[in-house]
């Protein structure tokens, strides 16, 4: 089966695809992450994105359509994909079923994670990322000194705060997430793959209880 997780920045894309993939043993293939990546590694890609994602700004198309060829041309999309931060325009949706026909698969669902602005800002600020095995964490409720001693949970890694992930650039990430992603929930709609979830619980295995109910 070939996913689409639809929903604002911090709806929580990232951890339920981390719950997909160990239970389903799914590709979990996600924009951000790679980008992150290419910018780390300067790679030509990373070196265009870097200025829009610090801005809250897509990323040309051409970029991410590239980095996404790419990655399907090297993968095994065998056991299904689940896709995060992509599609993020219409353009992109289009784009996508183009090269998913080529290769003789389709999205199956699109799966809309629904989570309200607050909660979203809240989350954003306090999340951190594993610098070793790219664990999605929060400090959120903890003390200073505790969430300066944070460590990964999974490895022992170092956690990190994303470039992007304060509260001057979530307000445009959110603005440019109505504007050009949201107009993805009735591109899936119209075509009966749209599926929602209350993304609000802040239990994320609450989240995942639901999602799986709409996936059988
Ligand atoms: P979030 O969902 O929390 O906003 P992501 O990790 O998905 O974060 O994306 C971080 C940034 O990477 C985005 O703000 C954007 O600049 C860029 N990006 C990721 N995916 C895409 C995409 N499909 N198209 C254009 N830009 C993208
Ligand atoms: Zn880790």
């Amino acid at each position: 089966m070939n996913i689409v997780l639809l929903g604002g920045p911090g709806a929580g894309k990232g951890t339920q695809s981390e719950f997909l993939t160990a239970e389903f043993g799914m590709l979990h293939i996600s924009t951000g992450d790679l980008l992150r990546e290419a910018v780390a590694n300067q790679t030509e890609a990373g070196v265009k994105a870097k200025s829009f994602m610090d801005a809250g700004e897509l990323v040309p198309d051409e970029v991410i359509l590239g980095i996404m060829q790419e990655k399907f041309e090297t993968s095994d999309l065998s056991n299904g994909l689940i896709l995060d931060g992509f599609p993020r325009n219409t353009e992109q949706a289009i784009a996508l079923d183009k090269m998913l026909d080529c290769l003789g698969a389709q999205i199956d669902k699109a799966i809309l994670i629904d989570t309200p602005n607050d909660i979203i800002i809240q989350r954003i600020c306090s999340r951190r990322m594993c610098k070793s095995c790219g664990h999605i964490g929060s400090v959120l409720g903890m003390n200073a000194e505790d969430a300066a001693a944070y460590v990964c949970p999974d490895c022992g890694g170092e956690m990190y705060q994303r470039d992007d992930d304060n509260e001057a650039t979530v307000q445009n990430r959110i603005d440019v997430y109505m504007e050009k992603t949201a107009p993805l929930i009735d591109y899936y709609s119209k075509q009966n793959k749209l599926a929602k979830v209350d993304g609000s619980p802040s239990v994320p295995k609450e989240v995942f209880e639901n999602l799986k109910a709409v996936l059988e």
